[in-house]
């Protein structure tokens, strides 16, 4: 699998909104200079806790063929994935899925794959907060994998009561009727086929079974994940 990580440095334009507005570290608010590619300081960036795993199977995710996790859900990445989501700041998902992508090309072998597919958020959520993270991990993602990013595969129908608040069985039906597989698309046969997909933080997992559950029912073969962060339980 041909792979690639560009950093793109800031334009003139943006290096000259920089000298007005500094960019700072994700991590620990340090000035960058104006010509930072990524919005982290070079100790900040050793020091991440990086999960140093491999692809993996997981007995309790079933539906996945194998997951891969760059960093542990703690310290300044999980303040950053925080940031990212929750508090607007969509610039920190280029550096965040830079990172992700720096730990990923460490894997001696790639899974062959044919789509990169986001965890889906619904629209009325994704107009709230105004992007999907997942969305601009995966295109992140897509850029150092070279293949190309589908929204239209999987759609969220429902729009889901946060799981955190739910018990094990509610979460699963919960879940399982708020995903789709896009019945309008074409996709030429998804016999063979097979899926990357993206989220930001693993937890349970539950989310990402479940979409590997649904993926497989319409067709598609294997279905890997690759996420940011794995929180541990
Ligand atoms: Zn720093």
């Amino acid at each position: 699998m041909k792979s690639g990580i560009k950093e793109n440095k800031p334009s003139f334009f943006e290096k000259l909104i920089r000298l007005i507005y500094p960019v700072k570290c994700m991590v620990c608010d340090t000035i960058l200079s104006e010509d930072a590619a990524l919005y982290i300081c070079d100790p900040c960036k050793k020091s991440l806790p990086r999960y140093k795993g491999k692809i993996v199977k997981n007995m309790s995710l079933p539906y996945l063929d194998g997951i891969f996790a760059a960093f542990y859900y703690q310290d300044g990445i999980e303040t950053a994935i925080h940031n990212m989501k929750f508090k607007n700041h969509p610039k920190l998902a280029k550096t965040i899925g830079i990172l992700l992508c720096e730990e990923l090309i460490k894997q001696e072998t790639l899974p062959d794959i044919d789509y990169i597919v986001p965890i889906p958020m619904h629209p009325k959520k994704k107009r709230q907060r105004g992007y999907n993270q997942s969305e601009l991990l995966a295109r992140q993602a897509a850029q150092f994998l070279q293949k190309e990013v589908r929204t239209d595969i999987l759609i969220k129908t429902k729009n889901t009561k946060s799981q955190s608040l739910l018990k094990r069985e509610e979460r699963l039906i919960n879940l399982e009727s708020a995903f789709e597989v896009n019945d309008d698309i074409a996709i030429n046969n998804t016999y063979k086929k097979s899926i990357l997909l993206v989220d930001d933080v693993l937890t349970t997992g539950t989310t990402i079974n479940t979409c590997a559950k649904i993926l497989k029912e319409d067709g598609f073969s294997f279905v890997y994940a690759l996420v940011t962060a794995i929180a541990e339980k």
